[in-house]
């Protein structure tokens, strides 16, 4: 037997209909929200990758997908969504639209090579938005208010943490005091934050080592030494969520760790899942689209990853629905194909090929969970008619075939 790839795994039946009905809602919320559809390809440059991702991530340094492909090219299964999202809108030159504002989101496989482990697959599926050209808090607003929309209607309790990255006013000075404070402690620090002090020492705010976290408590703290514009945005942000009846606090350790992040960063975090917990990420990117070679233009996005909250949504139950069609006798099923062609414009329809019994058919119609088992026997036939139950109100008829043709309609 051939088996899937190691950390990859199929979506089937219950996961299957859970993961269509995460996609449906989402990207229902999306279009409401003024987002439309944007795909782009699995397959990437790596370089993409890593001047977007940044070679000093994990991601970039250890989990990535990639290969040579037959042409020679160094190419890489997407890791995440956005950089794939902001090089197709630097390439249909969109970043020269002035003033235009654009809002697409996305969804599909994203790919780490990573030693499999519970909530950690090889392939995994996100969901994400990104906007471009609208620099002001109220749009970081939005994203979030969406977000918290987004998991009411999946049924998912989550908690919303904000911070601020600051700007390129800010950032650079608070980075070099953090540094020296990093640099003072360092010997107690973990392996991995020892080395991110020189290639990337906001990512040690967010550890998860709890001895670097109890040190890092008197680290200097960036959303004190806002300059006075992030300050302004940062507390306008707070203001409308507090409006908004939003609950949120401000964690000062959750950072994104790359030089384009600026301003809001956001976190949804689920306590029911345990250790792994953020079930949403996302922020404001203002220099990503410069890092790939376009001009200057504002973004804010943020990413869902969809296994993370497939066991907590709350699906709305399971009805019967449409149409299970059977004859019993090979007459009457030649009466019933251009039946079902007709009834499938507007209905869900299951048609059984085999002549059967009666019983034989009313079971068949509750496996397909249809909501009307339909039958034509000899006698129906003859007389043009069709014997109908309808399985949730558990009554039966025997109707003109003409009548049924008619419901399509409906
Ligand atoms: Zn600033
Ligand atoms: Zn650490």
């Amino acid at each position: 037997m051939i088996h899937a790839l190691r950390g990859m795994k199929d979506l089937i039946f219950d996961d299957a209909r859970r993961y269509e009905y995460i996609i449906q809602t989402l990207s229902r919320i999306a279009r409401n929200y003024g987002f439309e559809y944007i795909e782009t390809p699995i397959l990437e440059e790596t370089r993409l990758f890593k001047r977007s991702v940044g070679e000093s991530s994990d991601i970039v340094g250890k989990e990535m997908y990639q290969f040579t492909d037959k042409g020679g090219n160094d190419v890489c299964l997407r890791p995440e969504g956005t950089a794939g999202v902001v090089r197709a809108f630097v390439q249909a030159k969109l970043d020269r639209q002035q003033g235009q504002k654009y809002r697409f989101f996305y969804h599909g496989p994203m790919f780490r090579y990573e030693r499999p482990q519970k909530g950690r697959l090889r392939e995994f599926h996100q969901f994400g938005v990104e906007s471009f050209g609208e620099k002001s808090v109220e749009e970081d607003f939005t994203l979030i208010v969406m977000l918290a929309e987004i998991f009411e209607a999946l049924g998912i309790r989550t908690r919303v943490k904000i911070n601020s990255l600051g700007c390129t006013v800010c950032m650079p000075p608070y980075r070099q005091r953090l540094v020296g404070y990093l640099e003072a402690i360092a010997q107690e620090l973990c392996p991995d934050c020892q080395r991110r002090i020189a290639t990337n020492p906001i990512r040690v705010l967010d550890c998860k080592n709890e001895q670097c976290q109890n040190l890092l408590e008197e680290a200097p703290k960036l959303s004190q030494e806002l300059c006075e514009e992030c300050d302004r945005d940062f507390t306008r942000l707070q203001k409308l969520l507090t409006d908004a009846g939003i609950a949120y606090e401000v964690d000062t350790h959750l950072v994104r760790g790359l030089d384009y992040y600026s301003g809001a960063a956001f976190e949804f975090v689920s306590d029911e899942i345990g250790a792994q917990s953020a079930v949403a990420g996302g922020g404001r990117y203002d220099r990503l689209v410069e890092f790939l070679e376009g001009r200057p233009t504002p973004g804010v996005g943020f990413a869902i990853g969809i296994e993370r909250i497939m066991e907590l949504v709350r699906m709305p139950q399971e009805r019967r629905e449409g149409w299970y069609l059977g004859a019993m006798t090979p007459e009457a099923l030649d009466r019933l194909l251009p039946l079902a062609r007709q009834l499938r414009r507007s209905h869900r329809v299951v048609v059984e090929y085999a002549p059967k019994g009666l019983k034989a058919h009313l079971k068949g119609a509750d496996k397909a969970n249809a909501r009307y088992c339909a039958v034509i026997g000899e006698e129906e036939l003859s007389k043009e008619h069709i014997w109908i139950k309808d399985l949730e109100a558990r009554e039966e008829k025997t109707v003109p075939l003409k009548e049924l043709e008619e419901i399509e309609a409906q």
